[in-house]
């Protein structure tokens, strides 16, 4: 438990919450300043800040519980989609700084927006830059497949 994370606070029931699933490793709770009814965050109970500290064990199942988790909503609420969205750092909106994944429910006609406007790569930029970050995935298992 990391001192003054609220999220880790929640997780040892010193702050409540409302909680829609629980096992060892993750809680799942509504979001306070829900973006739609049903805006769920998934918590691994261990803290780490972001992506990029997130231990394997963790990063294996988190997306079991998405899955799982995205089902019950979308059956709860009958939505017509639902965003996955997890934020690293404070420019990419991070504001709670131990990891956590959103889940959103979405409606045809809901006003969110979760858009950007389409850039472009010229010539063989992009295949330039896969190479580069391949060539930074130092661990050979996992080496991108290209
Ligand atoms: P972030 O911006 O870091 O991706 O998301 C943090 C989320 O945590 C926000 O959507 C915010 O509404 C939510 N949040 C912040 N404090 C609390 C809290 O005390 N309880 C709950 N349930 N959610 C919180
Ligand atoms: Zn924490």
């Amino acid at each position: 438990m990391q001192n003054n994370c609220i999220f880790c606070k929640i997780i040892a029931g010193e702050i409540p919450s409302a909680t829609l699933y629980e096992d060892e490793d993750f809680k799942v709770i509504m979001d306070i300043f829900p973006a739609a009814k049903g805006h769920a965050i998934i918590l691994p109970k261990k803290h780490c800040e972001n992506l990029y500290e997130l231990e394997d064990a963790s990063a294996e199942k988190v997306m079991k519980v998405a899955r799982m988790v995205a089902a019950a909503i979308k059956a709860e609420l009958n939505c017509d989609g639902l965003n996955l969205l997890q934020n690293n750092g404070e420019v990419a909106g991070q504001t709670v700084f131990h990891f956590h994944i959103h889940l959103i429910p979405r409606y045809r006609n809901d006003s969110l927006k979760m858009t950007w406007s389409q850039g472009k790569y010229e010539g063989q930029e992009a295949v330039e830059l896969a190479k580069a970050i391949a060539d930074r995935l130092i661990e050979s298992d996992r080496k991108a497949n290209i």
